[in-house]
């Protein structure tokens, strides 16, 4: 079900269920505001969902104080990964809104563990822009920084 908005409500939340106990999960962390569980598809043994237990539909909607938390536990959970499972790097990824490819909508990180030779690409190609496309951009982006960015330097 949804909101007018078009949002997921939380009692209908495949994540939220997770968090509630309604649906099982193979967790691998859990304290107040934070659980952590294994991707059902994983990218590579030992994919770890990181997901704040207040139901928030993405980083946009995220309170300030879940979202530290949550991403304090993808530290964690990045250090297990290279120490329990002899991960050689981690990808952190974290998609919002679904042209971004987000599928569930609660706020998650994947904490995708890289081993020599696994098959995940994670790429995107790289544009070149000129140094006045760069700088327009840069200025519609620092706006509301605008007094904070008056430096001397
Ligand atoms: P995203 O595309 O960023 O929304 O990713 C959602 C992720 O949730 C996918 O990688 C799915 O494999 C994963 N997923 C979906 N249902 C479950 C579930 N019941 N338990 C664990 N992971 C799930
Ligand atoms: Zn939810």
């Amino acid at each position: 079900m949804t909101t007018q908005a078009g949002m997921i409500k939380s009692a209908d939340c495949l994540f939220c269920k997770i968090v509630r106990g309604e649906i099982p999960s193979k967790k691998v962390y859990d304290d107040k505001n934070t659980i952590a569980f294994l991707d059902i598809n994983p990218a590579t043994p030992g994919h770890v969902l990181v997901v704040p237990k207040k139901h928030a539909e993405d980083i946009t909607k995220a309170g300030e104080e879940e979202l530290s938390d949550t991403i304090v536990v993808v530290k964690k959970i990045s250090e297990l990964l290279m120490e329990k499972m002899n991960a050689i790097g981690v990808n952190v990824v974290q998609n919002n809104g679904k042209h971004a490819g987000q599928l569930v909508s609660h706020l998650h990180f994947h904490v995708i563990p890289r081993y020599p030779n696994d098959n995940v690409i994670i790429t995107y190609q790289r544009a070149h822009l000129s140094e006045s496309d760069l700088e327009e951009i840069r200025k519609k982006l620092s706006q509301q920084e605008k007094k904070d960015m008056d430096f001397d330097f």
